[in-house]
């Protein structure tokens, strides 16, 4: 069942978007070379429960971390740990919260130092698709819509692996909602959107192959030829012309200009 949200239901998830965004904004003040996924997790959670919030991956179906930070071939649903960010690291990380019973979630992915032409290419493309996505998130049209244009602007155009075993959903009073909103697909298929309607749209695109495996910790979801891989996420809102985004990348944007060992390259 989708759920057709009432303005106040969504100004609470825009809220909650937006206090995702500006974790996310903390974290990207606080990423470089040598300090650990842990420490970042810890940051994020302080922040998230200061403002009389809940870390919305935290204890879901056990995760145990407020974060997931997905390195390099890392996909996505990285733990949080002890190893030490290096330079040319490209590191994912995805936010979720819970705040007056509503959720949001978004995700970004950064560079630490410089990276080859080919990765960055990749994060680039990846944080396009995003929107190229978003562009269809428009009342009439499907959530095949959606998709299509993600897998054209990445496997058609670019050639890279688009994942298929992960995808986006709806956004609500959980934080896994119906529709599912996959990153490829047909145009004219699947739930017909409708004005009102919550979803994230989060393309994870591999420079390689989009096959996947799990890793032994349960979570961890890596590319299986060890590629690089990207993910970006917004929260949004199905309008009538126009989607109208509730997550912000805005201020993550800000923190990178400000932050010198991060790559401004795609900012
Ligand atoms: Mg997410
Ligand atoms: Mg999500």
């Amino acid at each position: 069942m989708i759920y057709i949200k009432h303005e106040e239901e969504i100004e609470l998830i825009r809220k909650s978007a937006l206090l995702v965004s500006n974790t996310l904004a903390l974290i990207a003040e606080l990423l470089k070379e040598g300090v650990t996924g842990l420490y970042l997790d810890q940051k994020a959670e302080e922040f998230i429960r200061s403002h009389n919030a809940i870390p919305a991956f935290k204890g879901l179906n056990g995760y145990p971390g407020t974060l997931c930070i997905s390195k390099n071939e890392a996909v996505v649903h990285g733990i949080p740990n002890k190893d030490i960010f290096k330079q040319g690291d490209t590191v994912s990380i995805d936010c979720g919260v819970l705040m007056n019973e509503f959720y949001g979630d978004s995700a970004y992915t950064f560079i630490i130092g410089d990276s080859s032409e080919e990765i960055k290419k990749l994060v680039r493309v990846t944080e396009e698709s995003l929107y190229k996505g978003i562009d269809q998130a428009i009342a009439g049209n499907r959530v095949g819509d959606i998709s299509y244009a993600i897998m054209y602007h990445t496997e058609k155009m670019q050639h890279y692996g688009v994942v298929k075993e992960l995808v986006g959903h709806g956004v609500g009073r959980n934080l896994h909602e119906a529709p599912e909103v996959p990153n490829y697909g047909s145009k004219g298929k699947g739930p017909m959107l409708k004005e009102g309607m919550v979803i994230a749209i989060e393309p994870m695109i591999n420079l390689g192959t989009r096959q996947v495996k799990q890793l032994n910790d349960g979570w961890t979801i890596v590319t299986k030829d060890g590629k690089c891989s990207a993910h970006f996420e917004h929260t949004l809102v199905i309008r009538k012309d126009k989607a109208e985004i509730l997550s912000d990348h805005q201020p993550v944007k800000e923190s990178i200009k400000n932050n010198p060992e991060l790559l401004k390259y795609f900012v």
